[in-house]
Order: C-alpha cells, then structure tokens, then sequence
C-alpha cells in the first residue's frame, strides 16, 4: 500500500523552469487537478511484486519508477475543480497544490520516468521475466 510521501503529487517528470505563469490559461481542465501520485515501498520479492500486481488491478492507476523510487499515480480528478471557474477552494487549498508551481509543471517536459506499467498486464510480464513461475 501506499507509504511515506503522501505529498508526493507531481514527482513525475524533470522540471522546467519559465517564469511564464500564464501556461495555466491554455490548460483546461488543469492537468495537474487530475490525478495524483504517492511513492510505495520498491518491491524485492516476488510478494512484493505480486501486492504491486493487486494496485495495478484496478482501473486508472498506473505504476511508475524513477532514481529507483517506486509511485502509485491516480488518475482521478480533483473535487474540487471546476471547468470553468478553475479550484473551488484556492484561498485555502492543500499545502501541495499551493508547492506546485507553473515554473515547476512536469506537462512542459517529456517523462522522466525510468518505467512506467499502464497496466497490470504490462507489470506481470516485468514481473514474470525476474520471478518465472
Ligand atoms: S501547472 Fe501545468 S498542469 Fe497545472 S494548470 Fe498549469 S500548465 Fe496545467
Ligand atoms: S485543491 Fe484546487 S489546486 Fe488542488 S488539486 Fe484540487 S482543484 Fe487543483
């Protein structure tokens, strides 16, 4: 199950620095309001890899790696957004969206994802190739 960094929503791709905030304007719905991500323990063991498969069963979730950390993404928006008027609860939204910056937004660069499995078939044969039955 998910561990650690509950605030790890955007670890996803290599930041790009602009100044230029008004990237937000063209980007509807917000990209970064339509899922999140939070690390799991890196799996060792065919166990591991097996509660990793249990994720990876459910629909919208992917699985991916990077500097040999392990993340579960969610792609399910945010409750709070609204198409047209943007986050319902700006002045006092969560102190991770507040740290998600335009000059830091992982849409502007390519993944940096060192894997990445769309789906529980993609992890099995990963998995199958380390642990053959
Ligand atoms: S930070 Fe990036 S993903 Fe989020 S609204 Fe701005 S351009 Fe879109
Ligand atoms: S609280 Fe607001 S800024 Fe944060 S993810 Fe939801 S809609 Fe986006």
């Amino acid at each position: 199950m998910p561990t650690k960094r509950a605030a790890a929503k955007k670890p996803s791709r290599e930041k790009k620095r602009t100044k230029d905030s008004s990237i937000c304007k063209s980007c509807v719905p917000a990209r970064c309001c339509m899922y999140f991500s939070t690390e799991i323990d890196a799996p060792h063991s065919a166990k591991d890899f097996d509660d990793i498969l249990w994720i990876l069963a459910h629909r919208d979730v992917e699985i991916y790696t990077k500097r040999r950390r392990w993340y579960v993404m969610v792609k399910t928006p945010c409750r709070f957004f609204d198409p047209t008027r943007g986050c319902l609860i700006y002045p006092s939204r969560p102190r991770i969206c507040r740290a998600h910056h335009p000059a830091e937004c992982e849409f502007h660069e390519e993944y940096d994802f060192d894997l990445h499995f769309h789906s529980y078939e993609e992890l099995e044969r990963y998995f199958r190739l380390r642990y053959p039955k």
